[in-house]
């Protein structure tokens, strides 16, 4: 095989898999994105040879066959797909730095308070609580109705003020369990701190009210942690690419999306897809033929998803 010094990861991972039948799931493992050096490529390739013999040994144990075939999910072209879609992305519109805020407590409530509203009403119902109520102690004691009033501008005000007194509870009560008596940001912040990615989605998601997407945020933007919120752009241009299929929601997508995309392509991805939707494919009348995507996209016959979509 020659290999030239511009390969991205993309290109020798395909190459390697093309030529050893390996399927992407161990991508995932491989966290280096761009263009790689020569040693790079070979300590690469190196690795997905000794993986590729590794599995094919399993074959001979039913039961770690079973768990192989388990994380082989992922077929050769949806990863080739994926890369391609990615790199189109970053060539136009750039690499975004991914600079988390390290506060989830406050991006716990912000995207409680994102809920089927706008940006602009959101962040304005966020000050007007923070404004109100200073620390998230004085919202969880607070009476109901008056954080309520507080986040009126935010919409559904009556749905979403139980629902942020209630991770508020729910969080103090775990830090009384523990006999912590840290302010609550700090204890969240710490908890999610010294879990996996797996171990801090699972703790979220255990919190009443809290679903897939909020979670992701929360994940991503506060922590730092290569998590893939799917709202409804991210969903619906997956969906037309061809990067997920059909019938997939979009709290499944988190998922496959999680099983498939390295770590540090997944802030891009999701910032890039949400840009794409808003600005060109939009859900009515998508701008197809100014769009820099067309030739990785389902949706307009380029490729095809049943060889393309995670599921
Ligand atoms: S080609 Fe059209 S449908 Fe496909 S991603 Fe671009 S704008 Fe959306």
């Amino acid at each position: 095989m020659s290999y030239t010094g511009t390969q991205t990861l993309g290109d020798i991972v395909a190459l390697a898999c093309r030529k050893r039948q390996v399927k992407l799931r161990w991508w995932n493992q491989e966290p280096t994105s761009g263009h790689m050096s020569i040693e790079r490529i070979t300590e690469t390739w190196c690795t997905i040879q000794s993986r590729s013999h590794r599995a094919r040994s399993t074959t001979r144990t039913t039961a770690r066959k079973r768990k192989v075939t388990h994380c082989m999910t992922t077929s050769i072209q949806t990863s080739v797909h994926l890369t391609n879609v990615y790199e189109l992305l970053v060539e136009t519109y750039g690499k975004p730095q991914w600079v988390p805020d390290n506060d989830p407590m406050g991006g716990l409530v912000g995207t409680i308070l994102s809920q089927h509203t706008s940006d602009i009403n959101s962040g304005r119902a966020y000050h007007h609580l923070i404004s109100t109520f200073p620390t998230w102690e004085e919202v969880r004691d607070a009476p109901t109705d008056q954080v309520a009033t507080a986040i009126r501008s935010g919409g559904l005000a009556n749905v979403k003020a139980p629902r942020i007194q209630e991770a508020l509870y729910t969080l103090t009560e775990r830090q009384q369990e523990q006999g912590g008596t840290k302010p609550l940001a700090d204890f969240l912040y710490d908890e999610l701190k010294q879990r996996s990615l797996e171990e801090a989605w699972q703790y979220l998601r255990s919190i009443p009210g809290v679903g897939p997407k909020t979670t992701a945020c929360v994940l991503l933007f506060d922590m730092g942690l290569p998590a893939m919120p799917i709202d409804t752009h991210v969903h619906r241009v997956s969906r037309r690419l061809g990067l997920i299929g059909p019938k997939v929601t979009a709290d499944q997508a988190h998922t496959l999306f999680a099983q498939v995309a390295p770590p540090d392509w997944v802030y891009t991805l999701h910032v890039h897809l949400i840009r794409h939707g808003r600005q060109v494919c939009h859900a009515q009348k998508p701008e197809c033929e100014k769009c820099t995507l067309y030739s990785q996209c389902a949706f307009v016959g380029s490729v095809n998803p049943q060889e393309t979509s995670l599921r």
